[in-house]
């Protein structure tokens, strides 16, 4: 793990809020509307933004620190990193994120976690053994059981997810028993892994999003799907709400972001009977739908929270 204070040397600390830091994004395109947003809002407070195409990051490594070049050019002088990794690039994105760490410098957030929020059925394990609720959820590879693994998860209807999708993507409802044996066997045979799991019916495609930064909800809303569609993902063609997060919600998305060890995290959940049922964790969270719906400024939450990081691991 990278340790505070074991900077290389061409990594100097920068005395605290004095000195212009240099804050990276790792990002695919800098046109994108949250990547344009935070570089706004690291300018706005006097400090040096740089956009990085992480596939372009090129990781050297040999005996000792390992280093990095851009395009050829040495990376030095990068004071914390906001990594902001598509679903498309996990693997080579938590390469990049991790050889950042390895180098010393602070990253929001950390690979180990990254890489724990990417795999549905992986949160969900360190969710539900904290305590927190979530909708009942089986993974199984056994074809010849279905009906016993539908009933495990409460009968039908049931939701199916692929374990790596994201933007609702891979994610249905099956409403019959041979609906469900004809999508576990197409995706088994397709090589893909799966899970069943409740339907939370009293969630009426609605879903609470909250985006924690720190130990603190910095923004929610209520996303309801459109009509005929259960899933509310923006993408999809959800609307987002502006809402007041009830304390027993803002506390399940603070323990959850805490327990997956994210410091930035979309936290999104379910409203059940008895309040809120974790769904899933995002760790690099699109902030448009949510700076619309509240008129916050999440950016400038997250690139406050980078820098005030950045100064606690330094031992600045
Ligand atoms: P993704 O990561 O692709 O967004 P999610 O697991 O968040 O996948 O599911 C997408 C959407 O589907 C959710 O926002 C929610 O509206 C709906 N959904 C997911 N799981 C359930 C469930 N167990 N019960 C009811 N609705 C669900
Ligand atoms: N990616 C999330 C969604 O599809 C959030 C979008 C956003 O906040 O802009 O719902």
């Amino acid at each position: 793990p990278a340790m505070p204070g074991s900077k290389a040397p061409e990594h100097p600390a920068p005395r605290r809020g004095r000195v212009k830091k240099t804050v990276a994004i790792l990002s695919r395109k800098r046109s994108l509307y949250s990547t344009r947003r935070l570089v706004a809002a690291i300018r706005e407070r006097g400090h040096r933004p740089l956009v990085l195409d992480t596939l372009r990051c090129c990781l050297l490594l040999a005996q000792g620190t390992p280093r990095m070049t851009y395009r050829g050019v040495e990376m030095r002088g990068v004071d914390v990193v906001v990594p902001r990794i598509g679903a498309s690039i996990t693997a080579y994105g938590l390469a990049v994120v991790n050889h950042f760490e390895m180098m010393g410098v602070p990253v929001l957030n950390p690979q180990i976690s990254i890489a724990r929020s990417r795999d549905k059925l992986r949160a969900l394990q360190f969710l539900s053994r904290s305590g927190l609720d979530i909708p009942r959820t089986v993974m199984a590879h056994d074809r010849s059981n279905v009906k016993k693994l539908v009933e495990e998860v409460g009968g039908l209807p049931v939701i199916i997810k692929l374990i790596k999708g994201t933007q609702g993507v891979g994610v249905m409802i099956a409403h019959t028993l041979p609906e469900v044996q004809t999508i576990l066997d197409t995706f088994w045979d397709l090589g893909q892994e799966i899970v069943l799991q409740e339907f939370v019916a009293e969630s009426e495609g609605r879903d609470v999003r909250a985006l924690v930064v720190g130990q603190r909800v910095v923004g929610a809303m209520r996303r309801r799907a459109k009509k005929g569609e259960f899933r509310s993902n923006i993408h999809r063609g959800g609307e987002g709400q502006a809402i007041e997060l009830p304390a027993a919600y803002t506390e399940a998305a603070v323990r959850a972001a805490g327990i997956i060890g994210l410091e930035v995290a979309g936290v999104d959940m379910l409203e059940g009977h008895a309040g809120p049922r974790l769904m899933e964790i995002n760790s690099s969270p699109g902030f448009e739908g949510l700076e619309k719906a509240t008129g916050r400024d999440i950016a400038g939450e997250i690139v406050e929270h980078a820098l005030a990081y950045a100064v606690a691991k330094s031992g600045g």
